[in-house]
């Protein structure tokens, strides 16, 4: 079971402590980064494959507790 979770750090209840916790964030590459960053590569934008990588709004954000580290949910783009 995954908690419903946005993009920005919030708060939920952990299911492991089951305390109020400000999620920690993570950054993860999803298979849709992918699959874009390997269409622009076809169509020659290489450059811009690059910036997928770099920037955090093609990726997933994974949640987890601060103070024991369980996965608590995953925004997907
Ligand atoms: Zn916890």
């Amino acid at each position: 079971m995954s908690t419903p979770v946005g993009p920005e750090p919030s708060n939920v209840i952990c299911t492991a402590c089951n305390k109020q916790v400000t999620t920690s964030v993570t950054y993860v590459s999803s298979t849709k980064t992918h699959l874009i960053a390997l269409l622009l590569c076809v169509l020659g934008c290489c450059p811009c494959a690059c910036c997928l990588y770099c920037t955090k709004c093609c990726r997933n954000v994974e949640h987890r507790c601060p103070s024991c580290n369980t996965f608590l949910g995953i925004y997907e783009r």
